[in-house]
């Protein structure tokens, strides 16, 4: 599974995660308003420590230009490509995924 999909995967599965532990915060027991927190702050941790896999920058650093001045800020959408290096983002990943097809 390559970069671009795990980080998309992530906010795919933050959705339902977030109205299952509100649900049970809600219904069941406001301590459950403890994993709300815990879910979504782990996969945020998760999203921001994705790296590209040749240069290792963090996928979601991205520079936008404005009035003139480049700046690297936190973005939700990832680039095909790496940013510094240009390293494809969404083709195999090495970094450990044993998936014959890939
Ligand atoms: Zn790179």
């Amino acid at each position: 599974m390559n970069v671009r999909r795990r980080i998309y995967m992530a906010y795919l599965l933050g959705f339902p995660a977030l109205v299952i532990a509100l649900g049970l915060a809600l219904l069941v027991h406001p301590k459950f308003l403890v994993l709300v927190f815990a879910v979504q702050f782990g996969l945020g941790i998760y999203v921001i420590m994705r790296k590209c896999p040749q240069c290792g920058k963090a996928v979601l650093n991205n520079p936008i230009t404005l009035f003139g001045t480049t700046m690297y800020i936190w973005t939700g959408r990832v680039p095909a490509h790496c940013s510094r290096c240009g390293a494809s983002l969404t083709g195999a990943d090495f970094g450990g995924s044993k998936d014959p097809r890939h």
